[in-house]
């Protein structure tokens, strides 16, 4: 068997019950995501929608594409034609963006808000103390429905030391769920990479994203 579909089937055999695997594409050919599809990937995550056209074109609706990158509001539109999820809301202009995008072609796009959960200065995301805001403003918007949280935790570090942002991130989760805000169903907490998804579980991830631990290095 291809490594690439031993890894990938590996991973989701390790995986409890309620956890998905995100397999990250970005950089790979569209072959090598085949590949993690037979293995049983179901959910393929993209950094770029450019980029991420080729394989979607390819695999088409055999996965779900969710967005996990910087989403620039130009790429909006395309976006949204391409993805199921947006992982990475980050901004009330970007959600009013996305809004627009999905009134004009009559659908409902489930995003999540990416949380900066260790406040790093040139990380993308939101700062946790200003997520309840933008929960409230995604709240009032008809076309987009919120649906949790990711967060990718501080880089180059130890893997315990992502712990507390990760339990930080969930604790906000469960914040934002007991508002019981009309419009917001907290389902997803995207977190944990290759190097900490283990840790990302046990402090409450119900997606974890992985590119290295499938593919190996880029
Ligand atoms: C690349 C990427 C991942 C996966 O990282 P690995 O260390 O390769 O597992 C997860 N999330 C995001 C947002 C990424 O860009």
């Amino acid at each position: 068997m291809n490594r690439i579909t031993e890894n990938t089937r590996r991973i989701l055999g390790e995986l409890p019950e309620g956890v998905e695997l995100l397999v990250a594409g970005k950089g790979r050919t569209a072959d090598e995501l085949m590949a993690a599809v037979e293995g049983g990937a179901r959910i393929i995550g993209q950094n770029y929608v450019q980029a991420a056209e080729p394989a979607i074109r390819a695999i088409g609706n055999l996965v779900q594409w969710h967005f996990i990158g910087h989403l620039q509001r130009n790429k909006a539109k395309r976006a949204v034609e391409l993805f199921q999820m947006i992982e990475t809301v980050d901004s009330i202009e970007l959600a009013c963006e996305l809004d627009k995008r999905c009134a004009g072609i009559g659908l409902i796009m489930p995003v999540l808000i990416e949380v900066n959960s260790a406040r790093e200065s040139r990380k993308a995301g939101v700062f946790p103390e200003d997520v309840v805001a933008l929960t409230r403003g995604i709240a009032s918007l008809p076309n987009v429905r919120l649906m949790g949280l990711m967060t990718m935790g501080p880089l180059a570090r130890a893997a315990g030391e992502c712990r507390p942002f990760f339990s930080g991130t969930r604790r906000l989760f469960d914040e934002i769920d007991s508002l019981a805000l009309p419009h917001v169903q907290m389902k997803y907490l995207s977190m944990g990479m290759t190097d900490t998804y283990k840790i990302a579980i046990r402090e409450g991830a119900n997606i974890i994203r992985i590119g290295r631990g499938i593919f190996g290095e880029r």
